[in-house]
């Protein structure tokens, strides 16, 4: 079993797939060709912003948000503890200060409540400038918009959506990638939009960050590519990648949105009630990066990832580690106003389970017996 089958997903839109790469391949266009402006286009309008700027991947795309921000030294950025690195590396990458949040037990995303304690000691202590606050759609569940929301209007913040993970997911119909005063995604094939390689993608209604990101994401160009009027990035999402993803938009829009959510209630259906299952709150839809179990402690965790392993079950830890424990972050600055401890206890606990739209019924109940049988 795969954990995310991506070549059952070739199988099944090969003819489509090849012949999209076929044609870039005939026009030799392969860095800003047309399909990467008719991508932006049909991103913008699925997920409901004014602008998409494509970008090299989702990394990138939040760096580039906190460049057009200006974001840098003595700048305090809010940051779940529970993520995927990328989310905090950025901080440290444009010279600003992450802060760590706690996570909701729950939903695994910020706690509104945590958050609201960290802004409040950064701003009391007056070290820092609290600037943004940067919220995680994780494992494609919105953040809690609801809270976030008035949290960061009420403290003058500005508002970025880490939706790497959260693409196709929303709350109450509004998509995610349109929650941010900037939003991000990432095509990493894993992800639940993906390409064949790397990519990325920054969202935004405002025209004057949109007309910076362009500028930012190749070389700070001005009036022209060989006009450079400030420092900034190469990275540009490649023609072959955008033509992999206007298929690939399509299956995901007609067929495999629904398809992840058909798998993750039947996991549901059979693990309730034997380990903690995913909560996604009312209203909210998720996009399932990931369909991750809690485990009653690491114990039960190392037991079912050795049964499910000897069947040839793949199963990861997402993730084992808080992020203000990771190595990197230790000889910088960086900032624990609040207890992690809800962080703490996840890591120790969390269990990744293989999701992707082409599972087969059988595979799932093969993998919730073993599961019970591990208990
Ligand atoms: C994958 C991921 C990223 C980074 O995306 P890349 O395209 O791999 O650079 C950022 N944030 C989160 C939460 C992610 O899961």
């Amino acid at each position: 079993m795969e954990f995310r089958d991506l070549k059952r997903q070739y199988q099944n839109n090969q003819e489509e797939i090849d012949q999209a790469i076929q044609r870039v391949l005939l026009k030799t266009n392969f860095i800003s060709g047309n399909e990467v402006l008719e991508i932006e286009k049909s991103l913008a309008s699925y997920v409901g912003t004014k602008h998409c700027i494509s970008c090299a991947n989702g990394t990138d795309a939040l760096q580039l948000a906190l460049m057009v921000w200006g974001i840098g030294e003595g700048d305090a950025v809010f940051v779940p503890d529970f993520t995927f690195f990328s989310t905090a590396e950025v901080v440290a990458l444009v010279g600003a200060t992450p802060v760590f949040v706690d996570v909701d037990e729950d939903t695994f995303n910020m706690s509104p409540e945590s958050l609201q304690e960290a802004i409040e000691k950064v701003k009391r202590e007056g070290r820092l400038q609290a600037k943004v606050v940067i919220a995680v759609d994780l494992f494609g569940q919105s953040a809690n918009y609801d809270e976030i929301k008035i949290i960061v209007k009420s403290q003058h913040l500005m508002l970025l959506e880490d939706g790497a993970q959260g693409f196709g997911g929303a709350i109450r119909g509004k998509r995610n990638c349109s929650f941010g005063d900037i939003s991000t995604t990432s095509f990493f094939p894993a992800k639940p939009l993906g390409c064949y390689g790397d990519g990325g993608a920054v969202f935004t209604d405002n025209d004057d960050w949109a007309e910076l990101l362009r500028s930012y994401r190749v070389h700070g160009k001005g009036s022209d590519k060989y006009d450079n009027v400030r420092i900034g990035l190469n990275s540009r999402l490649d023609t072959l990648q955008a033509a992999v993803l206007k298929v690939k938009l399509d299956i995901f829009e007609r067929y495999e949105l629904e398809a992840v959510n058909q798998m993750s209630s039947e996991y549901t259906e059979k693990l309730k009630g034997i380990v903690k299952t995913p909560v996604v709150l009312k209203g909210y839809l998720s996009s399932w990066a990931q369909y991750s179990i809690l485990c009653k402690d690491s114990e039960e965790r190392e037991r079912i990832m050795r049964m499910l392993k000897e069947k040839g079950i793949p199963s990861m830890i997402y993730y084992c580690r808080p992020m203000h424990m990771q190595g990197a972050f230790q000889g910088l600055k960086y900032s624990c106003p609040v207890e992690l401890k809800v962080t703490e206890k996840l890591c120790k606990r969390v269990l990744s389970l293989p999701m992707h739209p082409y599972l087969k019924l059988e595979e799932i109940e093969e993998t919730c017996n073993i599961i019970k049988e591990a208990k």
